[in-house]
């Protein structure tokens, strides 16, 4: 591997041109006032910066990097097909070789009818894909009026218009509406804080009910699709559904003719411990998004994959065509190192792998019950959130104005680990190669991370 040496004047000078060149993502000024963190170099689960230190990942980068940094067999993939054809777009007519292949390896780890591919960039677009091929399905099928989409509270769908659209916290959208007419939004199936103020099993799942009755009042032939991430993301910190929710749901759309979108840009490839979250119940969507994992953090790509009985709207006569399209969707690069990264997975049981994972990770993050300050352990597989509560009764939240999940992750950064909070919610998404020994040092370094958050919170 060539390593890279950085003198204190070329590290000062891309600290400051990092800061002056770059709007970051999502950007936090008060963590960047604290200085830039510019890495150099992964290996496995772990990450260099400039000056050379080792950080722990416990996010997989952004729930990307699935099989690890630096993987050879992803390289080789890369520089074969970079020595063949680097790039020739699936436009109109043409298709390259590994998106063949990787479409084929798709129709097989799919859950049940899922088999037909729509490639593009990134998890928005393949939202953006996903609503738009529910609206020209239905007008193509006769049903112009089938536009609205129903997605959920809580819920992140990406950072396109639709995608803001879709999405249900205003974080994301307050600063650019109006946003796209046509949403409307359920409640989320969050037992742990429910908004109907319910408890399961007494409330006979309100939640779907509620849905119900916004799809009776939208008018159910109005209604093109139900958008929802089934396992709600790191936003919100991993709630699960409900027992018998997303069957609900299911029934619902089935019922009304509307197509289900299921969002598992995030809870897909096997972090669950099963290829794909919907398989825990059984439930199938009509199209299902993917990306992040999907390429093991190597290539962007994303894809919207639906069934032959959706895809077959769009191919029966000229002029039915899905018309949507993007210069780079289904890179030939970005298709090789997904085989690579879907090879990997497959060879070294990494599915089965994240489950016994996550049996072990949840018994040792339960243990953190003992600090008062722990109010919510949940999750599945290697996605797990602590949420931080003042009071875990009364389920009441932190001020967050102390920023508790802040100082965690500071704390977690300056004792060797990449740690994501999100405000109070601190969650967890590590490789699927993550090691026992990796592991164990994940939740020692989480532990005293929480130990010194008590003692400095505790206090008047
Ligand atoms: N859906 C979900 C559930 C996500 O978590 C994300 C990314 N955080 C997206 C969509 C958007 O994906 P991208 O950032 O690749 O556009």
């Amino acid at each position: 591997m060539s390593q890279q040496t950085f003198s204190c004047e070329q590290q000062e000078a891309l600290k400051r041109d990092a800061l002056a060149y770059i709007l970051p993502h999502f950007a936090d000024n008060a963590e960047l006032a604290k200085g830039p963190k510019v890495f150099v170099r992964g290996e496995g689960c772990y990450l260099y910066d400039m000056e050379g230190n080792r950080y722990l990942d416990t996010f997989a980068s952004l729930l990307t990097t699935i099989c690890g940094h630096h993987r050879p067999e992803i390289k080789a993939a890369v520089l074969a097909q970079m020595d063949r054809l680097e790039f020739f777009p699936n436009y109109v007519d043409t298709f390259t070789v590994p998106l063949i292949e990787l479409a084929r390896k798709l129709a097989e780890i799919m859950p049940g009818e899922l088999s037909v591919t729509s490639f593009v960039n990134s998890g928005s677009e393949a939202n953006e894909t996903a609503m738009k091929m529910a609206r020209q399905y239905h007008r193509q099928r006769g049903q112009p009026q089938r536009y609205k989409i129903v997605a959920r509270r809580h819920s992140y769908h990406g950072m396109t218009l639709g995608g803001i659209s879709a999405t249900g916290l205003r974080w994301f959208h307050e600063c650019f509406e109006p946003l796209m007419p046509g949403f409307a939004f359920a409640p989320a199936a969050r037992c742990c804080q429910c908004e109907l103020e319910r408890k399961y099993p007494d409330c006979q799942l309100a939640c779907l009910r509620a849905m119900e009755n916004l799809i009776d009042f939208e008018g159910p032939e109005s209604v093109a699709a139900v958008i929802m991430d089934p396992l709600p993301g790191s936003n919100i910190g991993y709630p699960l559904p409900p027992e018998g929710y997303l069957r609900g749901v299911r029934e619902l759309c089935d019922k009304h003719g509307i197509l289900l979108v299921f969002d598992e840009v995030q809870s897909g490839f096997g972090k669950t411990g099963k290829w794909f979250f919907c398989e825990h119940s059984g439930v199938i969507p009509d199209i299902m998004t993917i990306g992040k994992g999907f390429t093991g953090g190597y290539m962007p790509l994303g894809a919207a994959v639906t069934t032959p009985k959706v895809a077959d709207v769009f191919r029966r006569d000229p002029g039915c065509e899905f018309r949507n399209g993007s210069t780079y969707g289904g890179h030939t690069l970005a298709c090789a190192a997904t085989l690579a990264n879907i090879g990997i997975i497959e060879r070294d049981n990494l599915v089965e792998r994240a489950a016994k994972l996550g049996a072990r990770l949840r018994t040792a993050l339960e243990k953190l019950y003992k600090y008062p300050l722990v109010g919510d352990v949940r999750g599945i597989g290697l996605l797990w959130a602590v949420e931080l509560l003042a009071d875990r009764q009364s389920g009441r939240k932190l001020d967050p104005q102390w920023g508790v999940g802040s100082f965690i992750r500071q704390w977690c950064w300056e004792h060797g680990m990449i740690l994501r909070n999100n405000g109070d919610i601190l969650v967890t998404a590590p490789a699927l190669v993550i090691r026992d020994e990796e592991i164990d040092f994940m939740v020692h370094t989480l532990d005293d991370a929480l130990a010194a958050a008590s003692g400095k919170f505790s206090k008047p």
